[in-house]
């Protein structure tokens, strides 16, 4: 075993996730400690050009047809071989459907331990990750032998794993390919017509205590004066009052917006882990011992329909609009 530290590189449709970023970030902050280098793992068809910003030491890159667009089954295979042969101490994966389908079946498959949802290295290296939903975090060993995580944001921000340079490029084999159980039919792009919250820079959210469908119009109205637009945690979209492209959390989006201002919304772990990267939280709640206090750089403790008129009103004010 060596003491480099893998990143196993996330992208769609030509564009690296974010999470890519956040986990070189982290795995610079780790092999500090070990001793090795950063090298990122990109699979894919044509997709050399991802690796000119990654803050990395070195990038494998596998360049094949088959791994043009993620499949549990190619993907699996090339990871495979590529970790038993190279031994790194660790290989980060993200905390995403495809993260958790690659780490969950390589860690059976090459008998090595999994430590899932990890958000940072303590300064000594020890990961730091979530247990129970994000109520209990925790700082375990890092095994003494090639470990595989899974990321979750919070941690580190992508730009920490973004660089002006482009690393030295490695290019790897693929392995045989050509008897896959699973292949890419046809690629479903997300709704159409819909804003794309991961990308507002102001988003007004609201939780169950909007407590109705009709009271979203007051949302609306702020956030229209405020020129954002509404998200909503998960109890507003399983009541069906907004679309789940509109939702905020672990089953829906990650966002970071300038401005998130969270209206009747608690702060349980499942939504708080995708607003980490919201440069301000700003949370209105009835319970002042919400825990989305915790995280909210501004709080009020009042009712949020004893505020939209006025904040309206002020908003427009300020903006000179009657
Ligand atoms: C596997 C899994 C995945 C999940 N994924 C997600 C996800 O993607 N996104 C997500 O959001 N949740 C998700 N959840 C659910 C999550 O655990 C919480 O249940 C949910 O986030 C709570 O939503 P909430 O804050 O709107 O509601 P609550 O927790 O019920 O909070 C409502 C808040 O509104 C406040 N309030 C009430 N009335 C008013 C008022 N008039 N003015 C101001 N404040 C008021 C209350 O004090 C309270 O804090 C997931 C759960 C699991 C188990």
């Amino acid at each position: 075993m060596n003491q480099d530290i893998y990143v196993v590189i996330e992208h769609l449709r030509g564009q690296a996730a974010d999470i890519s970023y956040i986990m070189l970030g982290g795995a610079r902050a780790l092999a500090q400690k070990t001793g090795g280098e950063v090298v990122a793992v990109l699979l894919g068809h044509n997709v050399q050009s991802l690796v000119n910003n990654m803050s990395a030491d070195k990038v494998l890159v596998v360049d094949h047809p088959a791994l043009a667009e993620f499949t549990s089954d190619a993907y699996q295979k090339t990871l495979a071989g590529l970790i038993a042969e190279k031994e790194p101490r660790a290989v980060l994966f993200a905390s995403s459907s495809i993260g958790a389908d690659l780490s969950g079946v390589l860690s059976a498959r090459l008998n090595l331990p999994l430590i899932s949802s990890c958000q940072r290295f303590s300064a000594d290296g020890r990961p730091i990750s979530q247990i129970c939903g994000g109520k209990i975090m925790v700082e375990s060993d890092l095994p003494e032998v090639t470990t595989l995580l899974t990321m979750i944001p919070g941690g580190y921000k992508p730009e920490e794993g973004q660089s002006g340079k482009t690393p030295e490029i490695i290019k790897m084999d693929a392995p045989a390919l050509d008897d896959l159980r699973v292949t890419l039919k046809q690629y479903i792009e997300a709704e159409a017509g819909d804003v794309d919250i991961s990308k507002e820079p102001i988003l007004v959210s609201v939780g169950r205590g909007i407590q109705t469908q009709d009271n979203l119009e007051l949302a609306e109205e702020l956030a229209k004066a405020l020129g954002g637009v509404v998200s909503a945690s998960r109890p507003v979209v399983d009541q069906g009052w907004m679309p789940t492209s509109r939702l905020v959390g672990k089953s829906g989006k990650t966002v970071k917006p300038k401005v998130y201002l969270t209206l009747g919304i608690s702060g349980a772990p499942e939504h708080a882990e995708a607003i980490m990267g919201s440069e301000m939280i700003i949370a209105i709640n009835t319970d002042p011992a919400a825990p989305i206090f915790d995280i909210a750089r501004y709080g009020a403790v009042i009712d949020m329909f004893d505020l939209f008129e006025v904040l309206i009103a002020k908003v427009k004010e300020t903006q000179g609009i009657r």
